[in-house]
């Protein structure tokens, strides 16, 4: 397969699937600014915007309740009807109104905790309660009363568990001289990393991973299976029938016995041809014929990989003869629910950098989406990888990347079960 030209990816850190604001102009007084990264990406969200003149106003402070919306629209909090206030001083007429009491509703803000029932959601919000929101917010536990900053000991004891673990997931920083300063207030700039962090940190764990192999190389068998074995992660073999068994491919008993520990067997069409200079009848062919192969040998034919992308969308041939994982397999057999911002294909070989592949990990990461690797072969390591191949160093640092972020590892049939988006 080649890399489709949708795949061509994502250099930032961060983009939000969240509605865009109105104000879609770029932003003017964010330019080399230390948060700019941040900003940006999270200025193109309804979680914090940009002013309609075009600026964001980094150094401005947040108040208690600007960010406490932001908190609510960034975890995607669904906002709460009417109820009866909570604070004195926000009453329903209040355009945060809404947000405040979802926030109550979630635990997140406890009125309790107010002094005489007042909120004073205008007033600029103190790093200290930006620490204890976020924390409930994300329903960490907090386990001891230690800070780990040097001035720990000018903030109030109700707080000092909050702030330790907004350190200790990296949600919030200290200063350089190793304080916390747990009464200066917020500006937009440190709420854009805060709440970026924050995003990042709420969908850990939930979006995965699938590795799949082209054309049955033997490499696979030998270097790439032992090391998916020793992580738990299973693979996915597309093969094309004329090659299996011949020097240097795998064998049906290799792929079998590698079906046996959880990997998936699909078909990578018969000749590996461009499916767009086909007609429909040899498209047919190349579809039907390997997938009789693989039954009559006793091997799955779960999923298809086709051999390159298509350039114009649906191809009704290609989606009548495969199912379900098909067609969430690529977005170019474009049956619907696929979300292609979801779903992310790319060719896993030098081509492909250490950022970039940190970068797809973590996006999958923070929309909860899929992104499927593939390659050709894998060296062992030490040895420089063929064309559209790796080494095991890099399956392993893939590997290592993937355990961090806690992404599942999953075939595509899997995948597919999972969430068809
Ligand atoms: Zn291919």
């Amino acid at each position: 397969m080649k890399r489709t030209t949708w795949l061509i990816m994502v250099t930032s850190f961060l983009i939000v699937t969240l509605v865009p604001t109105a104000v879609a102009k770029p932003l003017n007084d964010v330019s080399g600014h230390w948060a700019e990264r941040y900003i940006i990406n999270l200025a193109d969200t309804s979680v914090m915007g940009g002013y309609p003149d075009g600026s964001f106003r980094p150094e401005a402070n947040v108040t208690r309740e600007e960010f406490i919306k932001c908190l609510i629209v960034a975890l995607k909090i669904p906002v709460c009807g009417a109820v009866e206030p909570s604070y004195d001083d926000v009453d329903n007429t209040s355009w945060s109104f809404p947000y405040i009491e979802t926030a109550v509703a979630s635990g997140i803000l406890k009125p309790e905790e107010s002094v005489n029932g007042m909120l004073k959601p205008g007033e600029p919000i103190p790093r200290v309660e930006v620490a204890r929101l976020i924390v409930r917010a994300l329903k960490l536990s907090v386990k001891s009363g230690y800070t780990g900053y040097d001035d720990g000991i000018n903030i109030p004891p109700s707080y000092r568990g909050y702030v330790g673990i907004v350190k200790e997931r990296s949600l919030m920083s200290g200063y350089p001289d190793g304080t916390f300063r747990p009464w200066n207030p917020v500006t937009r700039a440190e709420a854009s990393v805060i709440l970026v962090r924050l995003i990042y940190e709420s969908g850990k764990g939930t979006g995965f991973v699938t590795i799949c192999y082209d054309h049955s190389s033997e490499s696979i068998f030998n270097n790439a299976f032992p090391l998916h074995q020793s992580y738990g992660y299973p693979g996915v073999n597309y093969i094309l029938p004329s090659n299996v068994g011949n020097r240097g491919m795998m064998t049906i008993a290799q792929l079998k016995e590698m079906e046996q520990a959880g990997w998936e067997t699909g078909s990578h069409s018969k000749n590996h041809l461009h499916f767009k200079d086909l007609r429909d009848r040899e498209i047919s062919q190349q579809l039907s014929q390997p997938k009789e192969w693989l039954q009559k040998n006793g091997l799955q034919y779960a999923s298809f990989a086709y051999p390159f992308g298509f350039d114009t969308d649906p191809y009704p041939v290609v989606s009548e003869y495969y199912e379900s994982a098909v067609k969430c397999f690529g977005n170019k057999i474009n049956v619907p629910p696929i979300n292609r911002f979801n779903l992310e294909r790319i060719m896993l070989d030098s081509g492909l950098s250490n950022d970039e592949l940190t970068d797809l990990l973590d996006q999958a990461v923070i929309k909860g989406g899929w992104v499927i690797f593939y390659t050709h072969s894998v060296a062992e390591a030490g040895q420089t990888p063929a064309n559209h191949g790796i080494n095991q160093q890099r399956l392993n640092y893939l590997f290592q990347e993937i355990k961090k972020r806690g992404l599942k590892v999953v075939t595509v049939s899997e995948g597919v079960s999972l969430k068809c988006f």
